[in-house]
């Protein structure tokens, strides 16, 4: 039986496999491997897309925000809320500035961090809020960012599935103090390996996080002026991203495509589709329904060939490494979601007649 993935990273990078070729050809041609040309022009074409004035390229989506975190001054006795529906490492990163995670819960509509249990977690050592765009699912970040100015807390924004994703009119990553990035290859823009982005409108934190990339250097490269780390975007990689952002709106519309034919084609009252917020412009990292009997959907994928995903299995203020984190509210929307949703394929090149069988598939399921 042809098993149809919930993810295909093979696929994009099989259609533009010569112009990938031709890019590394071209970085193993330069003599230059850290910090040259590449990432120059990647960072220069990246703010570019995302109108905003300053792109610094990193190791991956979680140094993005650990090194966000980290240039805004944060560490240990400070709080940061996030969500506790979301990858582990929006988490992990604020584990690493020695900051303590204060997870707040979701709207039950888009799974999306809820500005009103933001509000309930803010204490006197509270320094950031981090606001995940889920799913490629914008969050409510104009509240949120009201919330943070209200109570002078800084915005940074987890884009890792978002890449291109828009409230009202502005791209997200570019509202808050700082946008994070990754360019996991299974991410919309996503490199042959890891990396990740910040961007930022503002000049003297995109100072520091120029140096914080790389040992705390000065521009002399000659005097390290504050402590700092390693984490540079590769040459390689940013020339395959250059390559990757050519396509980013296509690939974005390609999934955007599959999603309404997953939801033209649903008849299944079993399995609710996702919602989009208004006025938004939403890149369907994932494409997750909830379903009840979730089990038994399951093994019907299963049977008839279709990959799946749970993204979230875990809320992250359950698993073991964060059991005794601090909650001061419950988490009711996310506990009760982790249990019934299910990520379906969506992806470019997946093809349309793909999807339209998926669909068929779902609507043939019966929990009898
Ligand atoms: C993928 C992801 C990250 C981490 O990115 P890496 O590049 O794997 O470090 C962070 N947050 C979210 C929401 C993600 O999906």
């Amino acid at each position: 039986m042809n098993v149809i993935p919930q993810a295909n990273p093979y696929l994009e990078n099989q259609k533009l496999e010569e112009k990938i070729v031709s890019a590394v050809s071209r970085v193993v041609k330069s003599g230059t491997y850290i910090l040259g040309e590449e990432v120059h022009a990647f960072e220069q074409e990246f703010a570019s897309y995302l109108n905003v004035s300053h792109a610094i390229g990193v190791g991956s989506g979680t140094d993005a925000i650990f090194l966000s975190l980290v240039a805004c001054g944060i560490g240990p006795g400070h709080e940061v809320i996030l969500p506790s529906h979301t990858a582990v490492a929006t988490a992990t990163a604020v584990v690493m500035t020695g900051a303590t995670p204060i997870f707040a819960d979701i709207e039950k509509d888009f799974f999306t961090l809820d500005p009103s249990s933001v509000e309930l977690q803010i204490s006197s050592r509270t320094k950031a809020v981090i606001v995940v765009h889920l799913y490629g699912q914008p969050a409510e970040v104009e509240d949120i960012l009201q919330i943070c100015n209200r109570h002078g807390l800084y915005l940074i924004e987890d884009c890792a599935q978002a890449v291109g994703a828009r409230f009202n009119d502005r791209k997200v990553g570019t509202i808050g103090d700082a946008g994070c990035f990754s360019f996991y290859p299974t991410k919309n823009l996503g490199t042959i390996g890891d990396g990740g982005c910040v961007v930022s409108n503002n000049p003297d934190l995109t100072e520091r996080l120029r140096k914080l990339r790389q040992y705390g250097w000065a521009s002399n490269h000659a005097d390290s002026t504050i402590h700092g780390y390693n984490s540079r975007l590769d040459e390689v990689h940013a020339a395959i991203l250059r390559v990757k952002l050519e396509h980013l709106d296509d690939f974005n519309n390609w999934r955007g495509l599959l999603a309404k034919i997953y939801s033209d084609n649903f008849t299944n009252s079993l399995v609710s589709e996702p919602k989009v917020r208004p006025n938004c412009y939403h890149t369907f990292h994932l494409y997750v329904v909830r379903c009840r009997d979730r089990c038994l959907l399951q093994q019907h994928l299963s049977s008839h060939g279709v990959g799946y995903g749970f993204h979230y299995l875990t809320p992250v203020h359950q698993q073991t490494a964060f059991k005794n984190s601090i909650t001061t509210t419950e988490l009711k929307v996310t506990e009760e979601i982790s249990k019934d949703i299910l990520s379906l394929p969506i992806y470019p090149y997946l093809p349309p007649a793909d999807v339209k069988h998926v669909a068929k598939v779902v609507n043939d399921f019966n929990d009898a």
